[in-house]
């Protein structure tokens, strides 16, 4: 059923198993049309202190075995897949990506949530043998996953339910409570996928207090998860800035970082010209270029320059821009005002310094407030700004060199190191890109923004520190005892 767009959708927080409100609301904004979707509650500190509280008593008194976990999380999912359309449907109208885009996001949440359900039933010890040490041949030992107790999780607006998914679901199969905050901006569809988890809790007869989730204002929720003692893992999907201050101010408590990017994708003169134009174009502008392992930089060897700027640009006039609910738009409005104006920012300033529009360069005006059209960017240096930061809007910089040790090179120039990309038919070139680049994902014959649910996915740098994926997740959620039965 379509949403109902001139319906006013007032979310609220679900702390220790109640859905409350809060004194004081905020409101969630059609990044396309300027309109209001809803409201959600902004959370007090008493409000924060009790969901961790609840989560806290519940990690205590729940004991849900791997079959519970599994039916727990698999209840879940299908909650969430009788909802898809509804899902896809505010993930566009609150966040502003093409409803084609949503619906996938929508339809892999389920998937994360199904792969959570499965690992439950995988989590396993090992027997270690104690005879290598001298004297010890009667002693055993064996170790048992545990679970760490409460899990925070933070998320950013770009993938609002799916990053969300990736963090519940692997904490709930390892046994944990959970408390979630989603980002200010986009907080009504992660809250369906709390009100199917929460209908899960109630099937499986789990304790009140096992998952909750709060909304409102990110420092706040931030300042009170880093000095409340009872979180014992915070896992923060969102900016560098926000990742290092978590990680700077939370002590012993254990951190995971999935944070920004500034990924290269080198396209080298052995490959398709024309299929490897399509698919950068198609991984620097999916969602406006809001993707945190988006293409950032392209690099290309000079020997194709003229080519490759062409073939971008062929590729980027493809790309229908518009209204997101059009199922032929590709390119709609970024989030906020402030993402807007920061991407048009690094677009001047690139261009100020010498940069030439091969293709695109419009803004605003006619093609809708927020909306920025693809554009690519020729005689781009590694100095000017749409290379050197993270520009998260659909702006295509490439920089030529002349030989494949300077497109490492260039491909290395950043304090980040989320992902890259190469195209090339050459295996030793493939090979040598893989051992060189710094960076968590190396992907040969393809872009940089490449993520299936199930692998190991993370950053190195300040891209960040530890892997999502659900069997690394669950593992990463869970803590290892040492069991030892010695000789009496
Ligand atoms: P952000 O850091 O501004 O916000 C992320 C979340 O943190 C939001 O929920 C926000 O409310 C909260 N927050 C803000 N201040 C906080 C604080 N002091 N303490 C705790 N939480 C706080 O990021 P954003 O603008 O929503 O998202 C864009 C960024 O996220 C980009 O840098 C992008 O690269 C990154 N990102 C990374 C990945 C990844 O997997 N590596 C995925 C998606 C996005």
């Amino acid at each position: 059923m379509p949403l109902n767009k001139s319906k006013s959708i007032d979310g609220e927080m679900l702390i220790n198993g109640s859905w409350v409100g809060g004194d004081d609301r905020t409101d969630v904004v059609n990044p396309y049309e300027g309109s209001k979707v809803g409201t959600v509650p902004v959370v007090s500190r008493k409000q924060i202190t009790d969901a961790i509280e609840s989560a806290r008593d519940a990690a205590e008194r729940t004991s849900l075995s791997a079959y519970e976990r599994y039916e727990l999380l698999s209840i879940a999912a299908n909650r969430l897949e009788e909802r898809v359309d509804e899902v896809a449907e505010i993930i566009t109208s609150e966040q502003g990506k093409p409803i084609t885009e949503a619906r996938t996001e929508a339809d892999r949440s389920v998937q994360t949530l199904r792969l959570s359900a499965e690992e439950a039933k995988r989590q396993f010890g090992e027997y270690v043998p104690m005879d290598p040490q001298k004297g010890m041949s009667r002693d055993h030992c064996f170790t048992q996953p545990e679970p760490m107790g409460v899990v925070a999780g933070i998320t950013p607006f770009n993938f609002p339910v799916m990053l969300m998914a990736h963090k519940v679901g692997p904490a709930l199969a390892a046994g944990n409570a959970f408390v979630g905050k989603p980002a200010t901006s986009t907080p009504l569809s992660a809250l369906v996928l709390f009100e199917c988890l929460d209908a899960a809790v109630e099937e499986v007869d789990a304790p009140d207090g096992l998952v909750n989730v709060v909304t409102g204002s990110g420092s706040v929720v931030g300042e009170e998860i880093v000095n409340h003692g009872a979180i014992d893992s915070i896992s923060f999907t969102g900016s560098t800035e926000v990742g290092k201050y978590l990680a700077n101010n939370s002590g012993m408590t254990d951190v995971t970082l999935e944070l920004g990017g500034n990924d290269p994708t080198i396209m080298w003169s052995d490959t398709d010209i024309e299929r490897a134009a399509a698919e950068i174009v198609q991984g620097a502008c999916s969602n406006a270029g809001q993707v945190c392992n988006s293409v950032e930089r392209v690099i290309v060897d000079e020997k194709i320059e003229n080519e490759a700027l062409a073939a971008l640009s062929e590729a980027a006039s493809q790309l229908n821009i518009g209204d997101p609910f059009d199922e032929e738009t590709d390119v709609s409005a970024m989030v906020t005002d402030e993402e807007f104006s920061g991407t048009v920012k690094l677009y001047e300033e690139t261009v100020e310094q010498g940069a030439t529009v091969e293709y695109g360069g419009r803004y605003g005006g006619d093609l809708g407030d927020r909306v920025f059209e693809p554009t690519v960017l020729g005689g781009v240096t590694a100095e000017m700004p749409a290379a050197s930061e993270e520009t998260f809007g659909p702006l295509i910089p490439v920089i030529a060199v002349s030989n494949f040790d300077k497109a490492l090179a260039e491909a290395n120039n950043t304090e980040y190191g989320l992902e890259a990309g190469l195209f090339t038919q050459d295996i030793d070139r493939a090979k040598r890109a893989a051992d060189t680049i710094d960076a968590g994902g190396v992907n040969i014959n393809t872009v940089s923004g490449f993520r299936t649910d199930h692998m190991p996915y993370g950053g190195f740098k300040d891209s960040g520190k530890g892997k999502e994926g659900i069997k690394y997740a669950v593992e990463h959620f869970s803590r290892t005892k040492l069991v030892g039965f010695h000789d009496g």
